[in-house]
């Protein structure tokens, strides 16, 4: 029987946090019985930097609870290095981990079916979602788009694929081999590259709380995912220069006509369009740019992800 971890990332949560445990706790033991799980398995709750009570909740529920673990991080690191630190101490004593929200919006009945996966000798196993009626429509089509985009740009992720996975202790090893700051599990995962399979369940809708992930932390997840793992932006406004140069070379040619036929007056607007254009695509590409040179040295600095504070097994 393999020892199962479920990794759940906490970020004010208390609303949710005694439903969570008290529904994990019964599935946990439903999967040690049908001998999914041994009995050294757990859920290990990631407090990550909380304003609210929730590492209060946390500590209780390991007094209590012997199937509860915590840490608590000394800062709110984000959802991805939370649930990182989650999953580096979760592979020093397991045989497999499975990430979740806290928020009871992946389907715990489908845990089995990881396990077995797991079994059958996968060593990532994805959750993929069948349907998102539970998302608003701006959600979905959002979430949707940037899959889409994703593929277009050559990265490899998994449609429709949050981050409930399993994974075995020899994938979280490969996976602590990665060392990026700018950490974007759902890319990196695919890379590790051993054998993996997908499990379908259908998404729920948050349990109690609302989103952590308000539309601007969405963007700018959504683009730091996209420069993490594709430079085709940086071609992209490669191309863009040589397709305004050559429109500059027509434009040269019509205001030499325009010189020599004596109508130089008339070239005002012009002139302040493509000033105004052309300043902008410029700030647009050095913006790019930037993005990365930034990332470059957020890498270079190679600061830690995330701190433990506090380790309650
Ligand atoms: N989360 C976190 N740190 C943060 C933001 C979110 O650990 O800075 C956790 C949060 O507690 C939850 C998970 O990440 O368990 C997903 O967040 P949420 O459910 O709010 O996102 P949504 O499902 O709305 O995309
Ligand atoms: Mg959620």
């Amino acid at each position: 029987m393999p020892c199962v971890y479920l990794v759940i990332p906490c970020y004010n949560e208390e609303a949710v946090l005694p439903e969570t445990v008290s529904r994990l706790t019964k599935k946990l033991n439903q999967m040690i019985e049908s001998g999914h799980a041994d009995r050294e398995s757990r859920m290990l709750l990631v407090d990550d930097g909380s304003k609210d009570g929730t590492w209060g909740l946390i500590s209780r529920f390991c007094d209590e609870n012997e199937l509860v673990s915590g840490i608590k991080l000394a800062h709110n690191r984000g959802h991805q290095n939370a649930l990182l630190a989650g999953l580096m101490t979760a592979k020093e004593s397991c045989d497999c981990a499975i990430s979740m929200d806290a928020d009871l919006q992946d389907d715990v009945e489908v845990l089995d079916q990881f396990v077995e996966k797991f079994l059958e000798g996968c060593d990532v196993v994805y959750g993929v979602r069948n349907k998102r009626e539970t998302d608003t429509f701006f959600k979905r089509a959002t979430a949707q788009g940037f899959y889409k985009f994703m593929q277009l740009l050559g990265v490899d992720i998994v449609y429709n694929h949050a981050d409930y996975r399993l994974m075995s202790r020899r994938a979280l090893d490969a996976l602590s081999e990665y060392r990026e700051t700018n950490l974007f599990l759902r890319g990196i995962v695919p890379l590790i590259g051993y054998r993996s399979d997908y499990v379908y369940y259908d998404r729920h809708e948050r349990f109690a709380g609302e989103s952590k992930y308000p539309l601007k932390k969405m963007i700018s997840f959504a683009l730091d995912g996209i420069t993490s793992f594709s430079v085709k932006p940086l071609k992209i406004i490669s191309n863009l220069g040589i397709l305004v140069s050559l429109c500059s070379i027509i434009g040269l040619l019509y205001a030499l006509i325009a010189h020599f036929t004596g109508k130089t007056v008339a070239g005002w607007t012009a002139i302040v369009c493509s000033i105004w254009l052309l300043g902008g695509i410029q700030l647009l590409c050095l913006g790019v740019v930037g993005g990365y040179v930034g990332k470059l040295y957020s890498e270079v600095k190679a600061r830690p992800r995330y701190r433990i504070e506090e380790y309650k097994k």
